[in-house]
């Protein structure tokens, strides 16, 4: 695509990144055909390609964001099903989140999405603040069809109230600052990313995968000053606390690199691995910070990538049915896709592909707060596909996907349990059973019971 920028706007390094990858697209219109919101909606300015036209006038141009553009940017889900699509590699990631800053910048939002955003930006990066906003979500859950009727902001607080659990598991040892030693010789020595959402949500996730790593003799370091990998303020066009986040992670990881060392920097949420390896691109005009960010990035690996590179000892001999869900960060944003499922298969899981398995549930971090209708039609046709291969459980590598398909299972009162796949990997190789499971009435078996039976 030809391009017109001035040689002025281009001493700009965001809008250099920007028009190199501009140029790339060649207008061919491959990606609207995976694109889940031209699906939806139809409407060509809510595709990849008519994204990106409203992207480069608007840069070009150099004009204040539109209340049009705000409306198609922001519908856009940050999925990534594009560059996959995409035969001429155009990143739409990085252009999408140049735009959000873009945006963040030069548009007023109405009171009400500067409201909702505020709080959001205030709430989720912090695990004790989160964990307060939930218990008061919970307590507010039967005033939801009140709610719901506030002008201006009633579907966006219906929505967070809807996608509160029922209840708050119990707080998890997992914490930053915190070192879990090895089961007999220490074989390697990673760290954990312990998140911000996803150990309130489900503390469960992470002391699997501790138990699981130190049980296969690798020591896991939560170090002290990591915390939320700011993708949530990132993706809303806040770059500065975004790259805030990602410098406090970046300085509390290169102190155990330099200190005692690190094979791995391992992330049990997808949606945060793919912002953690983006760390290199996000801080590369950081003279203080862009060597070591690229150091991290090439040191994190999702839970999954890094099991697979290890012997597991298997204990459970089950015959479970799984119905792998690829969250988008997953398989479009890290190009993992056969990684996660191999690893289920090769511990004797028939493991299942969702059909139109490429296109998102709608979580999409606070996308299913910010823009609930579009995301909870995803959300439907996500569990029916679901649905359609009939399984004994849902496994997935993102708490944001848990939490929105775990919604969609309920709505329909589904008791197809939803778990991560380091739940099921901990489990077969000598842990116990997720609770998600114990509760849907399955059965542990053990290797031996099995053979003996046969
Ligand atoms: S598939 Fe790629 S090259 Fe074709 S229109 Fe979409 S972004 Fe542009
Ligand atoms: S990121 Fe997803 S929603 Fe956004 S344009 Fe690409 S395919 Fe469509």
């Amino acid at each position: 695509m030809q391009t017109s920028f001035s040689p002025a706007q281009l001493q700009n390094p965001d809008m250099q990144a920007s028009e190199k990858i501009l140029r790339t697209c060649v207008h061919c219109g491959f990606c609207t055909a995976t694109c889940p919101t031209y699906l939806l909606l139809g409407d060509e300015l809510d595709s990849p390609r008519g994204r990106i036209y409203l992207i480069k006038d608007m840069f070009e141009k150099e004009k204040p964001a539109t209340p049009e553009v705000v409306q198609h940017v922001d519908r856009c889900l940050s999925c990534l099903s594009c560059m996959t699509t995409c035969p001429s590699g155009v990143h739409y990631m990085h252009l999408v989140d140049h735009a959000h800053a873009y945006i963040n910048d030069t548009y007023q939002r109405p009171w009400h999405d500067r409201l909702i955003r505020s709080v959001l930006k205030a709430v989720l990066p912090y695990p004790g603040r989160f964990r307060l906003a939930l218990i008061a979500a919970i307590i507010g859950k039967p005033f939801k069809p009140l709610v719901e009727r506030l002008p201006a902001i009633g579907a966006r607080l219906g929505a967070m109230l809807s996608l509160a659990p029922a209840g708050l598991p119990t707080r998890s040892q997992a914490e930053p600052g915190k070192t879990f030693q090895a089961e007999g010789a220490r074989r390697k020595r990673v760290a954990l990313l312990t998140g911000c959402a996803q150990p309130v949500l489900d503390p469960g996730i992470n002391d699997a995968t501790i138990r699981l790593l130190t049980r296969l003799g690798v020591e896991v370091v939560l170090p002290k000053g990591e915390g939320c990998c700011g993708a949530l303020v990132h993706h809303m066009g806040e770059e500065k606390a975004g790259h805030a986040f990602a410098k406090a992670n970046i300085d509390a990881w290169t102190s155990e690199i330099e200190g005692e060392g690190l094979d791995a920097i391992l992330i049990t949420a997808s949606g945060c691995g793919t912002t953690i390896k983006d760390y290199g691109f996000m801080l590369r005009e950081d003279a203080g910070y862009a060597e070591m960010a690229a150091r991290v990035s090439s040191l994190a690996k999702d839970i999954t990538e890094f099991l697979s590179t290890i012997e597991l000892p298997r204990q459970r001999e089950q015959r479970l049915t799984v119905a792998y869900h690829s969250a988008c960060s997953m398989q479009h944003g890290q190009k993992l896709t056969d990684m996660p499922k191999n690893l289920l298969k090769s511990l004797g899981f028939n493991v299942k592909d969702v059909p139109e398995g490429h296109i998102c549930c709608g979580s999409a971090g606070v996308y299913n707060i910010l823009q609930p209708e579009i995301a909870g039609q995803l959300r439907e046709r996500k569990v029916k596909n679901i649905e359609r291969i009939k399984p004994d459980l849902i496994a997935t590598g993102n708490i944001g996907c848990i939490t929105q398909i775990g919604k969609g299972l309920a709505d329909k009162g589904s008791a197809t349990p939803i778990v991560h796949t380091v739940e099921l990997v901990d489990w077969v190789t000598g842990g116990p059973m997720p609770q998600q499971l114990v509760a849907a009435g399955i059965t542990d078996v053990p290797t031996q019971s099995l053979q003996a039976a046969e």
